[in-house]
């Protein structure tokens, strides 16, 4: 007995092995039958000369939030995705103590520019977050982390202070509290303040308790700049140390002088691997990164906020001196680099700076200070200074995984950027379709099997019999991203049907009413240990 049969397709069951021609056959959520399923059960897709993968898993994204606006998450069904990591680079929306709600309030309002006001959307723990999802309910399965953010703040206040050992005993507190209410992780985002203020003993500290779960140190590293390979060996130490697994977010090197230096980071893992530290990565396909535009301003020219900003680059001769300040201190990414997805004046929008500095008939410093006041302080661009050839680097290790670092665009919001909806078909198209670097088999393994062995998920990221049907059907040969900076919002095609936990919430370009999605648990096993 069947409550769906998915006929004749070519199966890839996200183990990296070759595909076969089989049915799938699907009871109770589960995967219950491969092979010929005989029946004649009611759902029968067909899915002769289709893929029938296990459905995607992103292993990287900043979903916590738009999964409560918009639960139907369409800009994932659109790629495959059935499962997503979120809580990443530090920040969770929780544990949010009261004394600093305002300050993550404004954070979110800045960054993920839609209007939340009126949502609740902070939490004093992960299981009044978990609460909160399972009542607006989403389609997709949900990986959560606790960010180191959050449970630092909480502890001592925003603030660039050491905790003293009171205040670490707090931020243990709190990560045993989120690892109890069932947090798969601890994320960090080192690079970004005040998570930049943490010592590598505090983050000793705390991942002896994750080790001690068997839960997940996965770090954004401190610098992905001029010392990718110093960032790592940090992580490596806190494994060394704690015996904790490690996962590296976005494996990533910024800026034109540092091209080429993720193959030195791919080496220095094996390395750590063949000595037995347990680490894994993520890694994503963009050679462009958003970033405010006032980003290659001088440090005291950001403070303030807006208004001041606006105020200083209006001044000539403040401006003069900021000017010259950036001319003896050039910004790592180079002006030509920089782009301007949306901007509110539409001659100078979707251009990159020099174009802009071009059509105003300046030099680009200037056409930086024009678009800044004329935005009103900020808006995002896009830096174009990550590079192909680290990219292929990520991707040529074996145990990479993809993680998008997006997150799911609520229905109707203009994107900024591809990576949000068309990660896992860019993947496709570019890397095994056209450029024939890896097979098929591989590349869904990196988003399938072999992430969901890094998260200890024993019954999903597969097809065979037992496993959640959590399922992707597509068109392998056809499947297009429409990747196009220009064009962000552009949607991929191919993806015929999206099945998660048994029911098919993605069908032919359009998401279904369905939210079948779970908040997942931790299962304390992780295929490196
Ligand atoms: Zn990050």
């Amino acid at each position: 007995m069947y409550e769906m049969i998915i006929k004749n397709g070519f199966v890839i069951d996200g183990t990296g092995k070759d595909p076969y021609i089989s049915d799938v056959g699907i009871n109770d959520g589960k995967i219950v039958c491969i092979g010929e399923c005989h029946d004649n059960c009611e759902l029968i897709i067909n899915a002769d000369g289709k893929i029938v993968s296990p459905g995607f898993i992103d292993a990287h994204t900043h979903s916590e939030i738009p999964l409560l606006v918009d639960g139907s998450t369409t800009t994932a069904l659109r790629q495959g995705c059935t499962s997503l990591c979120v809580g990443n680079c530090g920040n969770s929306n929780f544990p949010i103590v009261e004394k600093n709600r305002e300050y993550y309030e404004d954070l979110i309002s800045k960054e993920f520019q839609f209007s939340m006001e009126k949502q609740k959307i902070h939490f004093e723990d992960f299981s009044s977050y978990k609460n909160a999802l399972n009542k607006s309910g989403v389609t997709v399965n949900v990986i959560p982390l606790v960010g180191y953010d959050e449970i630092r703040s909480a502890a001592i206040g925003v603030t660039d202070a050491v905790p003293d050992s009171e205040q670490l005993d707090l931020m243990k507190h709190y990560l045993s509290q989120a690892l109890e209410q069932g947090v798969f992780g601890m994320s960090t985002g080192l690079e970004y303040a005040p998570q930049i203020f943490s010592t590598t003993e505090d983050l000793i500290e705390l991942s002896k308790i994750l080790a001690l779960q068997k839960r997940l140190y996965i770090s954004h590293i401190r610098n992905m700049y001029d010392d990718l390979v110093g960032g790592i060996e940090e992580a490596l130490q806190i494994g060394r140390e704690t015996g904790v697994q490690l996962h590296l977010s976005h494996m990533q090197v910024n800026g034109y002088k540092y091209k080429g230096s993720v193959t030195d980071a791919v080496s220095v893992i094996e390395k750590a691997v063949s000595d037995g530290i347990k680490i894994t990565y993520d890694f994503h396909p963009w050679t462009g990164g958003m970033s405010p535009s006032i980003k290659p301003l001088p440090a005291w020219v950001k403070t303030g906020g807006n208004q001041e900003i606006v105020k200083k680059l209006s001044d000539p001769s403040l401006a003069a001196k900021i000017k010259k300040e950036m001319q003896e201190n050039p910004y790592y990414a180079r002006y030509e680099d920089m782009f301007f997805p949306s901007l509110k004046n539409p001659d100078i929008s979707g251009k990159f700076l020099t174009e802009i500095a071009d059509i105003l008939h300046v030099d680009p410093i200037d056409a930086l200070f024009f678009v800044i006041i004329d935005e009103g302080g900020s808006c995002l661009m896009i830096e174009f200074t990550m590079y192909e050839e680290d990219i292929k680097a990520a991707l040529s290790y074996p145990e990479s995984v993809i993680g998008s670092d997006n997150f799911a665009v609520p229905e109707g919001m203009h994107s900024n950027h591809p990576r949000h909806v068309c990660c896992f078909p860019y993947m496709i198209e570019k890397y095994v379709n056209k450029e024939k670097i890896v097979s098929l088999p591989e590349m869904i393994s990196k988003m399938t099997g072999k992430t969901a062995s890094i998260f200890g998920l024993k019954d999903r990221g597969l097809i065979k019999e037992g496993q959640w049907a959590d399922i992707v059907i597509f068109d392998a040969e056809n499947i297009t991203s429409n990747m196009d900076y220009k064009k962000p919002d552009a949607k991929p095609t191919g993806i015929s049907y999206v099945i998660v936990n048994g029911e098919i919430v993605y069908e032919n370009g359009e998401a279904t009413e369905k939210r079948p999605g779970k908040v997942l648990e931790p299962s304390g096993q992780h295929i490196l240990s």
